[in-house]
């Protein structure tokens, strides 16, 4: 399967193994993945999508309603689905308290200082349980054909192993998270030298209990612009 596919499935067979009741998927653009989860839905009960354009979220968004068959065959309990036109590096109070935050070839189209705000915004304030950060592996750029510079032109940064995990060991610290290293799309022969096409950091929060409300009563950021209660 593509790249992009082994990415969604890597998310999905996450969420089989984990069972998040509520998962929130930052720069989701056209909602394929939450398409995907709502499909595979394994217990979520609350799904958000977030992205910053809200041009491309609007483009797909009909496709999270429900169709005939959600009605004929009711699944596992109620699921409402959101989508949010906002910043990951804006502190939103309807975004803590989540199981699963998932960011999918997000943080590379953040400049330098806003993947700063960003990891204070998601481990620090946001506090999940769990999230998957994925983003291009540069080391593994010459084994792609006639690419010359980043994989895409919006992308700020593309980053090697050692800076993906510098970066990701520096957030387990501040904000008291493990972290494993993973990837997909594997080279073959001596290439697998190289490593994963996409890496794929998957962390999980070291303490357990909830957190306290006190912030839950800051000023809404997001603009809602799409609900369904299933
Ligand atoms: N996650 C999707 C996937 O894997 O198919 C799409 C990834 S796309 C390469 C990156 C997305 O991040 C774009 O839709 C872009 O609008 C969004 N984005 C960029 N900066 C953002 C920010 N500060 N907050 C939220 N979304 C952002």
């Amino acid at each position: 399967p593509p790249l992009y596919m082994q990415r969604y499935q890597f998310v999905i067979d996450y969420v089989k193994t984990y069972r998040p009741k509520k998962v929130i998927d930052f720069g989701c653009a056209e909602c394929c993945l939450l398409k995907k989860l709502k499909f595979h839905r394994n217990g979520i009960q609350l799904l958000v999508g977030v992205d910053i354009n809200s041009v491309v979220l609007l483009k797909r968004m009909h496709m999270l309603a429900p169709l005939i068959s959600d009605y004929l065959q009711p699944s596992d309990g109620p699921l409402t689905i959101e989508l949010y036109q906002g910043s990951v590096t804006e502190r939103e109070p309807c975004t803590r308290g989540f199981d699963l935050v998932t960011c999918v070839e997000l943080i590379e189209h953040l400049e330098l200082v806003e993947v700063a705000s960003f990891s204070e915004v998601v481990f620090g304030y946001m506090s999940p349980g769990a999230v998957i950060v994925s983003t291009p592996n540069v080391e593994f750029n010459p084994l792609l054909p006639g690419l010359r510079g980043f994989r895409n032109y919006d992308h700020k940064f593309e980053w090697t192993r050692a800076e993906f995990q510098t970066w990701a060991h520096k957030v387990c610290r501040d904000y008291g998270y493990s972290v494993h290293f993973t990837g997909v799309g594997e080279a073959v022969g001596h290439w697998r030298e190289v490593g994963f096409c996409t890496q794929i950091a998957v962390f999980q929060r070291n303490f357990h209990g909830s957190m306290s409300n006190a912030e839950r009563l800051e000023p809404s950021v997001y603009r809602l612009m799409y609900k369904v209660v299933y």
